[in-house]
């Protein structure tokens, strides 16, 4: 993984590498039974170069210490490496040209599940244009793989109430994992 790291550390295949301050590589356990993606950094991963460290990775990490599990022993990544400006959507180009780094990180995590966060992720990696409502608390297949979609901790923080729907998901991941709830 830390090769992987060392190729595309200078990457300026898209838009996004002339604009950014550090590249959100992911992080974690290498193998891990879990692997979180996301779509992209935000502010405080473009300064600090990690994943999920700002309000919705607090809320990311209590999503999965409730799960049972440790930050350290799952693997967390996202859909593009770098941030794009003023949060906008990462584009499909955008997308499709850090693919292959994902496509890596994930023959190299070896995750039993993958649990992608929002929409965007759930539909780049199912190649769908269908709502999260529709994808979210039902199993895919990604490449052999078991994906679960569910909500964006972000939009958990906004939208409360979809905390209870995102809880039975993680469920689903748990039954299959054979993990018991946490703190
Ligand atoms: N939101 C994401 O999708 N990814 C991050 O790393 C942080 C916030």
């Amino acid at each position: 993984m830390e090769d992987l790291q060392r190729i595309w550390a200078p990457c300026m295949a898209c838009g996004l590498g002339a604009s950014r301050g550090k590249m959100v590589f992911g992080e974690g356990a290498v193998p891990a039974p879990l692997f979180f993606i996301g779509e992209g950094p935000g502010a405080n991963e473009d300064k600090t170069g990690r994943p999920f460290v700002g309000k919705a990775g607090q809320l990311l990490d209590k999503m999965i210490a409730a799960m049972g599990l440790r930050r350290d022993q799952v693997y967390i990544g996202n859909i593009v490496k770098c941030r794009p400006p003023n949060n906008r959507d990462p584009e499909m180009p955008e997308m499709l040209s850090c693919m292959p780094v994902l496509e890596r990180q994930i023959e190299l995590v070896q995750p039993k599940a993958i649990v992608t966060l929002g929409r965007i992720a759930a539909q780049a990696l199912l190649s769908t244009t269908r709502p999260l409502g529709r994808l979210r608390g039902t199993w895919h297949d990604y490449r052999g793989v078991r994906l679960l979609p569910t909500y964006h901790p972000a939009y958990l923080l906004r939208n409360p109430s979809a905390k209870v729907k995102s809880w039975d998901d993680l469920q689903l991941v748990m039954a299959e994992l054979g993990l018991t709830p946490g703190a």
